[in-house]
């Protein structure tokens, strides 16, 4: 059993529409920049079955790259959502009678975001016509996926306007892992950290923005922003580098760590910590 990476950009990709920033500007030019929204997907060899991770607007690039470069040329077997902001959930209308068609996929999400994709078009449409089958996912319930192997979500604070927020724990059978693509604040979460990252061997986390100094030449500042800085949450995540390999993802067009300036890179490396790539695989069954 594996995690791909299928994207690692904030909702809306990188290049970012109608922005001609450097970043931009230089993914236009390089296609090595270029950066699908986030998104991941878990594999079972054994079994030929596959599930996606949140079905982000770059969905119809992510499975025909699925599809492609792994020959796993089969739809999934399920989908897991985290929350209702565009990158995460718009990829559902290539499910729909106008792309895919699919019969009764199995679409896991919180109660808040069933009661969203259960009232509101176009997302009722596939729920109508049996495209989809919602499934409940609740906070800290397991969901099984195979033997030993599974999904555990974890309630996030993300500014919640349409539905809850979720990170997923990822487990097989040696390996865990978590995914929070979004949060607003570590400070607001209300775990104990340490609890969370004991048995925790990948992390990928919200990694959007870079710095304050990022920020204020977009002509933003902190308190706007309800993501954490990455310069902040090496702090924060520095006492679980050495059990836990914590990876970057979810990146703003603006974050200078994926431009053409190495230096962000290797700072963020220097301290012990990584930036997410799409395609990379991460093995947690041995
Ligand atoms: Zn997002
Ligand atoms: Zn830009
Ligand atoms: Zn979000």
């Amino acid at each position: 059993m594996y995690v791909k990476v299928l994207g690692t950009a904030q909702d809306a990709g990188i290049p970012h529409s109608n922005c001609f920033c450097p970043n931009c500007n230089l993914a236009r030019r390089d296609k090595r920049y270029q950066r699908l929204a986030a998104s991941l997907s878990i594999h079972f060899e054994e079994s030929n079955k596959w599930f996606l991770i949140d079905p982000s607007p770059d969905f119809k690039t992510q499975l025909d790259r699925i599809q492609k470069e792994t020959k796993w040329r089969l739809m999934m077997d399920g989908i897991f959502i985290t929350h209702a902001h565009i990158g995460h959930y718009t990829g559902l209308m290539y499910l729909g009678k106008e792309a895919v068609s699919t019969n009764q996929m199995p679409v896991a999400v919180g109660e808040n975001m069933r009661e969203f994709l259960s009232s509101h078009y176009p997302w009722k449409q596939l729920i109508d016509l049996k495209n989809i089958k919602l499934e409940t996912l609740k906070f800290k319930q397991d969901y099984q996926l195979t033997d030993g192997a599974g999904i555990t979500p974890l309630l996030i604070p993300h500014r919640n306007e349409f539905s809850e927020t979720f990170g997923f724990i990822i487990y097989g059978r040696q390996k865990r892992l978590l995914y929070i693509p979004d949060i607003d604040r570590w400070e607001q979460w209300n775990v104990n950290l340490g609890e969370v990252m004991r048995d925790i061997d990948y992390c990928f986390i919200d990694g959007t923005f870079y710095s304050e100094k990022e920020l204020a030449s977009i002509g933003r500042s902190y308190q706007d922003i309800p993501h954490p800085l990455i310069s902040d949450s090496m702090e924060i995540f520095k006492p679980y580098k050495d059990t836990c390999q914590i990876y970057f993802t979810h990146f703003n067009h603006t974050n200078p760590v994926i431009g053409g300036e190495e230096k962000y890179r290797r700072e963020i490396e220097k301290n012990g910590f990584f930036i997410l790539e799409e395609g990379h695989e991460f093995n947690l069954s041995d």
